[in-house]
């Protein structure tokens, strides 16, 4: 096969032996993963489990406050899905149609959802500005294809109601004027939501990371933590590190939930979703295929995602994997392949060089959930895939909360935060849901 492997092979799946492709995030080649030898303290204010963008925005703002926080990660820092996303930065608005989330949550809620999701956006780039994280942050806007002419009305109607109840910006571009947008036949017109925006994954993550250790926080990896037992006075965190006994703890471990407090783990299901990237394209080629540099999705109920790569001429291309535990294989990405090869068919001779999964994590209700569990345990997690903004609010909020300060009051803070009926089930049933919806996708079901 020799040392690169090109997308028009990858798809076909027809390799043997060695693609050259690398088993890690694209990110991490700016951003390697740092190794600590950090000791963990006999005591701490607060103990954050996770150490992406939910446990270190909670820490940042935590210390801000004159908190101690110290985070501790399962792996090394920032292992998780906050160094192996897209770096899409949207609102979570477009989870739900706002038709729908009016009947499902009432008119006033879901004004205010929507509302805050704005400020999520809004958040995020204060946050990037205030604390001079050089992450390649932009507002780029974001172009999201129609599949069908059917989902372009369903989307131009979408586009006014979120306008007229919550104020936000778009416009829809028809198929005719769509090459101003994009370099592909394949969508029916597609709508742009302008204040939309990325980043680079992982130089936010590691400019968070440093925002932290600057503070005075700590970040310990390699240190799961493996209990935690309430005590009179806080809690006794047992990690694979040694123990620390800490007034409160944070739970920020997402897709990455586990059986540590069963609580969660009943209410979060975890999705694989993966990741590749192109070797170099050529400027012409990449200036007509995405002439705005824009993040760009479908309609689709399995969508895939892509963007360039900031600073280099690469696509970075993402939708779901099957199996995360067998994604150090190419066989578990060549749909990603093919799938942009239908999109953009140009790039058939350009080489994938990084392939990569991580897991984002769903509710039952798909929608995020913070508060504090029945045993005094703060809590934020379930971003159902657009958590760069969300986790990053998430975090925030959660540690002011811990804090007592009323700017900690959000729109979520009063939902119910439903177990999955069955969890087990659910959990081993991921791969039929998503058979069955890529089928409904092909056939309009
Ligand atoms: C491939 C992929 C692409 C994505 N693309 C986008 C995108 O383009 N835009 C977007 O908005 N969102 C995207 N997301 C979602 C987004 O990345 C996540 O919602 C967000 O990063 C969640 O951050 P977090 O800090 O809550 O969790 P994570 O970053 O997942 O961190 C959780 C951490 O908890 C640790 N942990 C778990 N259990 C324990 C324990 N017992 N002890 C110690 N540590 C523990 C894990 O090791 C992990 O590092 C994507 C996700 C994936 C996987």
């Amino acid at each position: 096969m020799g040392e690169t492997i090109s997308a028009s092979q990858l798809a076909a799946g027809g390799f043997r032996g060695d693609t050259g492709l690398k088993f890690h995030p694209y990110w991490w080649e700016a951003a390697s993963r740092p190794v600590d030898s950090t000791p963990v303290p006999k005591k701490c204010d607060v103990a954050i489990v996770g150490s992406g963008f939910t446990g270190l925005s909670a820490a940042n703002t935590l210390l801000d406050s004159g908190s101690g926080a110290v985070v501790f990660d399962r792996d090394v820092p920032g292992f998780g899905a906050s160094t192996r996303n897209g770096g899409q930065i949207g609102s979570g608005n477009q989870k739900f149609r706002v038709k729908t989330l009016i009947a499902l949550r009432g008119e006033k809620k879901a004004i205010a959802l929507i509302r805050e999701g704005t400020q999520m956006l809004a958040h995020i780039d204060e946050l990037v500005a205030a604390e001079k994280i050089d992450c390649d942050f932009r507002r780029c806007g974001r172009f999201r294809g129609a599949i069908r002419p059917e989902h372009y009305e369903a989307m131009a109607r979408d586009m006014e109601d979120l306008k007229a109840i919550a104020g936000v910006e778009s416009f829809m571009v028809p198929r005719s004027e769509q090459a101003s947008e994009i370099g592909s036949e394949i969508f029916h017109g597609g709508s742009v939501l302008p204040q939309d925006a990325s980043l680079h994954p992982g130089r936010y993550h590691a400019g968070l990371l440093a925002c932290v250790n600057a503070k005075g926080g700590r970040v310990i990896g390699n240190a799961a933590v493996l209990e935690i037992t309430p005590e009179s006075k806080g809690f006794r965190v047992r990690t694979a590190r040694g123990e620390t006994h800490a007034l409160n703890v944070i739970i920020a471990t997402n897709g990455y939930t586990d059986g540590l407090v069963p609580e969660l783990n009943r209410r979060i299901v975890s999705i694989g979703s993966g990741l590749i990237a192109t070797g170099e394209i050529p400027e012409a080629t990449l200036d007509r295929l995405l002439p705005k540099r824009r993040v760009y999705g479908n309609t689709n109920r399995v969508f895939y995602y892509f963007r360039a790569a900031p600073g280099a001429r690469r696509i970075i291309w993402g939708g779901r994997v099957g199996r995360v535990a067998a994604a150090n294989s190419p066989r578990a990405y060549c749909h990603l392949a093919d799938d942009m090869l239908r999109v953009f068919p140009d790039i058939a001779d350009v080489p994938v060089t990084h392939a990569w999964s991580g897991l984002i994590g769903y509710t039952y209700d798909e929608v995020p959930h913070l508060g504090r569990s029945a045993a005094g345990l703060y809590y934020a997690l379930g971003y159902c895939g657009t958590g760069v903004s969300r986790a990053t609010y998430f975090g925030h909020k959660i540690a002011l909360q811990l804090l007592g300060k009323k700017e900690g009051r959000t729109a979520f803070d009063d939902l119910t935060f439903p177990a999955f009926p069955a969890h087990t089930i659910a959990k081993r049933a991921v791969p039929a849901v998503e058979t069955w919806y890529r089928f409904r996708d092909a056939t309009n079901l």
